[in-house]
């Protein structure tokens, strides 16, 4: 993440173009909670953040962190905040890259299957066939499917996400942070003069990738009515007024997590010769992907040996604790 935010900070530096600005805000994030031991959680892993290098993470007092944002409610007894963290815009982040590496890009051109000859890669079929011994599989939710192509099984599962959408939301303060309810792991950010809002449910199952996601708007209830237990009212009591205002308008926009069993990226060989896999992000290919697809070149290229690649896909998975974010 720490080479991400490296390249996200230097953008136009790094990638050589000033066409597509991310437009990036550090505001922090601000975690919050009302429950004591949650509270002892986040002690504990502000002593990690320090201990692995972060160490701006600050540990804040309820009143302190009501001083310095006072639409938290007095119920939030701690918080843990980093103001270096922040927000930008991942379609001018995605399209700078695509302008900075000067690759010739052809849209609409979906990949249909693999030739392989004797365990090596040879061509891609889309709509013709490209003659080609390296390819990497970045199909985002597709991975999965596309990989299937080469009879490679990779350890992704799809999980339907969304995003409620409010613009133009004057009770939303612009200048706060990310402001996650780490009890529940409801957030919201201010976004577009008024905010986009997140839940992401653990329990949600995983079902098979689909270009057209139906949104949910069972998630917007979850988020907006304030009687719900997941409500970013909850911690932020203005997002009542909001509701019994009733006047805000609200849109969606959906689609899936590629979720790896460890929450980590896939990176790397595919198994065949020449076919690489990156994808499996889980949720956070727009802070991560800068870093690991570096990685992935480095593999590609020699200059990493895939032993030494911690995003191998053939690793020992540890299952890990659901990500709230
Ligand atoms: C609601 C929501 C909120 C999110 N919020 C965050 C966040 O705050 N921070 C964060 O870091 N991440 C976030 N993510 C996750 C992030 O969006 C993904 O991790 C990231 O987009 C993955 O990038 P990717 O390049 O692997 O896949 P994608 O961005 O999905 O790109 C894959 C591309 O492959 C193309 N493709 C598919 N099939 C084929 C085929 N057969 N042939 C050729 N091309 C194909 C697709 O059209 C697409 O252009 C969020 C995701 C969702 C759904």
């Amino acid at each position: 993440m720490r080479e991400s935010v490296e390249l996200f900070l230097n953008f136009a530096e790094v990638t050589g173009q000033t066409d597509y600005d991310i437009g990036i805000r550090q505001q922090g994030y601000l975690w919050v909670t009302t429950d004591e031991r949650r509270a002892g959680h986040q002690r504990a892993l502000v002593e990690e953040q320090h201990a692995w290098g972060l160490g701006d993470v600050e540990l804040l007092a309820g009143d302190e962190v009501r001083a310095r944002w006072p639409y938290v409610t007095p119920e939030v007894v701690q918080a843990r905040f980093r103001a270096g963290d922040g927000f930008l815009d991942p379609k001018a982040l995605t399209m700078g890259l695509v302008a900075s590496s000067r690759a010739p890009v052809v849209v609409d051109c979906a990949a249909t299957g693999f030739d392989v000859t004797g365990g090596a890669l040879t061509g891609v079929k889309s709509r013709g066939t490209v003659a080609t011994e390296h390819a990497v599989i970045a199909a985002g939710p597709f991975s999965g499917v596309v990989a299937q192509f080469a009879g490679v099984e990779l350890p992704v599962t799809t999980v339907a996400r969304h995003k409620v959408v409010m613009a133009d939301l004057q009770a939303v303060p612009q200048s706060a942070p990310m402001t996650v309810d780490d009890d529940t792991g409801a957030h919201w950010r201010p976004a577009l003069g008024g905010a986009y809002l997140l839940y992401t449910d653990p329990a949600t199952p995983s079902s098979p990738p689909t270009e057209d996601v139906t949104p949910d708007a069972a998630l917007a209830w979850a988020l907006l009515d304030p009687s719900s237990p997941v409500s970013a009212a909850r911690v932020a009591p203005f997002w009542k007024e909001v509701w019994e205002l009733g006047a805000a308008i609200w849109s969606m926009q959906s689609g899936f997590y590629t979720m790896s069993p460890d929450h980590r990226p896939l990176v790397g060989p595919a198994g065949i010769d020449g076919l690489y896999v990156n994808s499996g992000y889980s949720g956070h290919g727009i802070m991560a992907s800068p870093a690991a697809s570096r990685i992935g070149v480095d593999v590609l290229t020699g200059r990493i040996a895939p032993p030494d690649n911690p995003f191998r896909i053939d690793r020992a998975f540890d299952a890990r604790a659901r990500d709230v974010l």
